[in-house]
């Protein structure tokens, strides 16, 4: 008892992920609480009734838009607690950001507009859909959420991350030259290499390929460019390039459409059997809480075989970064330093990994890369 009392930075990952994993369980059923409040306490009705009253039955589309920023507006509000303790109170107790509260606010407005702007999109699109088509509007609203994800992916990196980080292409050099070399010989065609300012935040070390078509490009932070060596952010890099051979962005593409379709049906299997008991049409905005909770509680249900699949894409892509590098151990090195600088809980419990992860452990992940390593060793 009376040892070492200082907790290793392995020990800060775990208690970090613990709190995570608790505080997520608090989202999940403030969401549902604050939902079933929502439809139960007839406020949903009475501001859907509100509104069509003011705008008329032919301008529903308005009431529409209205409610859903009401709605969305009112949900950040009772949830800004929750996202103040979680975004900025812990990631300064844990060293993980430096960002000054204003900076954090502005950034929580930003993300807030956007999220405004999606979901009147998204919204306004569904309840069109569910009043043209009230029988089929589930394939209709699959077909337009898929459309959907590939404007937004590919505006993103141009309209929405700009907002958020500012972004310079990487200077002349080294490195630059090497990851060229890497994207030509891959075959992959990039709007460049840029750096992105995460200085104050120094949790967030990535590197990532952002974009799609025209607007693709890597991004790596300014965090990784300090500290890690050239070798370990070619590995980081090899991995994304392992994501764009194996096609993980059209697999995971597919995966997300097929879940989206089941989710769509679910919902309307919920929203037609429920809307009648209270006493609505299944097109009328006032049920829209039945809706996003059966969405809900929908993606809760998949979310472990989303996980899944994404793990073993992140393995396929591990084992292409691997054979790129010739080594596993410019790999290795990168995990363990991304691990701790992002304060990841290298062995989390197996079955929290099986729920909750969309990326392996780091533990599991030096094990399969130097497997992966011998497996091509053993080849030649
Ligand atoms: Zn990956």
């Amino acid at each position: 008892m009376t040892e070492n009392t200082t907790p290793t930075r392995e020990d800060l990952a775990r208690e970090y992920d613990a709190v995570h994993n608790r505080l997520f369980l608090v989202q999940i059923l403030m969401v549902a609480v604050l939902l079933a409040a929502y439809q139960l306490s007839g406020a949903s009705a009475a501001l859907a009734d509100g509104l069509v009253k003011r705008f008329g039955e032919s301008l529903w589309y308005l009431t529409n838009g209205v409610y859903v920023l009401v709605t969305v507006f009112g949900f950040a509000a009772f949830m800004f607690p929750l996202s103040y303790y979680t975004d900025y109170v812990l990631e300064h107790h844990y060293e993980l950001s430096h960002e000054d509260f204003g900076m954090w606010l502005l950034d929580f407005t930003k993300s807030l507009l956007i999220d405004l702007v999606l979901a009147v999109i998204l919204f306004e699109v569904v309840y069109a859909l569910l009043r043209w088509q009230p029988v089929w509007w589930w394939v209709f609203a699959t077909a337009f959420y898929i459309l959907f994800a590939i404007i937004i992916s590919t505006i993103a990196p141009v309209v929405i991350m700009p907002l958020f980080h500012k972004f310079e292409p990487l200077a002349e050099g080294d490195l630059t030259d090497a990851v060229k070399a890497m994207m030509e010989e891959a075959g992959i065609a990039v709007a460049g290499v840029f750096k992105s300012g995460l200085e104050e935040n120094p949790g967030t070390a990535n590197a990532a390929f952002t974009g799609f078509g025209k607007t693709r490009r890597i991004v790596l932070g300014d965090t990784l460019l300090a500290g890690y060596s050239q070798d370990e952010i070619l590995a980081i890099i090899a991995h994304e390039v392992g994501h764009y051979k194996n096609r993980d962005m059209f697999r995971l593409m597919l995966t997300g459409s097929a879940m989206a379709l089941v989710g769509f049906y679910v919902s309307h299997l919920c929203l037609t059997g429920l809307s009648g008991g209270l006493g609505r049409n299944i097109a009328d905005i006032a049920t829209a809480p039945v809706f996003i909770f059966s969405l809900f509680v929908f993606s809760l249900i998949s979310m472990p075989f989303a996980n899944m699949h994404s793990r073993r894409r992140e393995y396929a892509a591990d084992a292409y970064a691997v054979e790129k590098m010739g080594e596993p151990d410019s790999l290795v090195s990168a995990f363990v330093k991304l691990a701790d600088q992002n304060l990841s809980n290298q062995e989390p419990a197996a079955w929290i990994e099986f729920l909750l992860h969309s990326q392996p452990s780091i533990a599991r992940r030096i094990v399969r890369a130097r497997e992966n390593m011998s497996a091509i060793g053993s080849e030649s």
